[in-house]
């Protein structure tokens, strides 16, 4: 039974408890295991965290951008695989069905994708097409067969979160072979099963162990036209955009969660380590990195919040979606970076300093993903100078 909607407040009481109670006493188990226990996962759909984002009418929470971004925060500051887990549902594996599906697509996918029942992921990214994501290879060719009109995609997509136990891929091919441009790029629902579609084995990641990450292999992958996002041919670029748009304030929000469990356990640890006969929060040092950390956090979350609240209004954020997750994701490392710094050798040695090291190597793909910072910085530049 999934949970039905609850209150902003007694959502996030209960993310709350479920990080302090469930998922931070599993971490160290994710890392051993590379595995979210299914127990766990279990929990996670029961209590509708897979479907926050979704709207109620699909079997969602139907959350506000501005509580969706409450609710990563909280949820981030467990091990990010927690959030990853979820997050494709909640997140770039259903938003493109939202923003652009027909009635019966969303009525087919959405369901099921907000009870955890099925897992999604957005595949856009490929060897060739990173942060130029229009320079993108796989094609689809229409073609008659004795069942009628058919699309062949054929082509590799490169670092797909959670490709390796997913059942739905979004995935965007090429499908007029004489535009180049993003109007020749629509975006397809593919099922795991389909003959063609195989996934490869999980890259090795530097961290955020438990969230499997690998490429996906089309091999005249046959589709039917109905399976195009809207229906419409040469809209998938226009749709991964409105996906990420959204997404990226996600993110900043992600990266908001675990810059603030870090500083937390930083403040604990400076009350208590003590060296050349004093704890080393009385350091003035080391109160310098205490006190720019919690500066910048505040600042990257008063960003997120005003930009989710101006999204909620219906204004065109592009601009300050970029800057969160510019902003945040930037923070977050240099507070990742500042809090090994305050735990001295602990903070480079899991087994002496606890999580720290672990959120280190997690949060160093905030700035990677989803654009990276010289992407953001010059979509926001290109967007001033207007
Ligand atoms: C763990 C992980 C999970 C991911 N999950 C997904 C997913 O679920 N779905 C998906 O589609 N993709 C996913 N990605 C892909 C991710 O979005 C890309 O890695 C990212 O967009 C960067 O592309 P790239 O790695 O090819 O780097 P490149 O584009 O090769 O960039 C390399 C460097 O060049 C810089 N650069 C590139 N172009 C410019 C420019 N014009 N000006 C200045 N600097 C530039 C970049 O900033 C970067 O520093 C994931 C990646 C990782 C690592």
């Amino acid at each position: 039974m999934i949970q039905q909607p609850a209150k902003n407040a007694e959502r996030l009481a209960d993310i709350q408890q479920f990080v302090r109670d469930i998922a931070i006493p599993a971490e160290a188990e994710v890392v051993r295991t590379n595995e979210i226990p299914p127990s766990i996962v279990e929990i996670m759909r029961q209590r509708g965290y897979f479907g926050w984002s979704i709207p109620i009418e699909y079997g969602g929470q139907g959350l506000t951008t501005e509580e969706l971004a409450m609710a990563n925060i909280e949820l981030s500051k467990a091990a990010t695989a927690f959030r990853a887990r979820a997050g494709t549902n909640t997140g770039i594996g259903a938003e493109s069905l939202i923003q652009d599906g027909t009635e019966d697509q969303k009525r087919c996918w959405l369901p099921r994708l907000a009870s955890g029942a099925v897992t999604g992921c957005l595949a856009l990214t490929e060897p060739e097409a990173g942060s130029d994501a229009t320079a993108l290879r796989t094609s689809a060719r229409l073609t008659e067969t004795g069942d009628g009109s058919r699309w062949l995609i054929s082509g590799t997509k490169r670092y797909i979160t959670n490709a390796p136990i997913a059942d739905l891929f979004t995935v965007f091919a090429r499908t007029d072979p004489l535009d180049l441009s993003h109007r020749g790029i629509s975006a397809f629902l593919v099922e795991r099963q389909t003959p063609g579609l195989s996934t490869g084995p999980e890259h090795r990641k530097m961290g955020q162990a438990g969230s499997p990450v690998s490429e996906v292999y089309l091999e005249q992958v046959s589709v039917r036209p109905e399976d195009i996002v809207g229906l419409e041919t040469g809209k998938g670029f226009l749709t991964a955009m409105k996906t990420l748009n959204k997404q990226r304030i996600n993110l900043a929000a992600l990266c908001i969660g675990p810059a603030m469990r870090l500083l937390e356990e930083a403040l604990a640890h400076v009350k208590t380590r003590k060296q050349f006969g004093q704890r080393i929060a009385d350091f003035q040092l080391v109160q310098a990195m205490l006190a720019e950390s919690q500066v910048e956090i505040a600042a990257a979350t008063a960003l997120v919040m005003e930009t989710a609240r101006a999204r909620d209004r219906g204004e065109d954020v592009a601009l300050q979606a970029s800057m969160c997750k510019y902003f945040a994701s930037e923070m977050c490392g240099r507070v990742a970076d500042r809090v090994v710094q305050i735990f001295g050798g602990g903070g480079y040695c899991a087994d002496i300093g606890g999580p720290i090291e672990m959120l280190y190597r997690d949060v160093r793909l905030f700035r990677l993903y989803e654009g990276t910072s010289q992407i953001h910085l010059l979509n926001i530049a290109k967007r001033i100078l207007k």
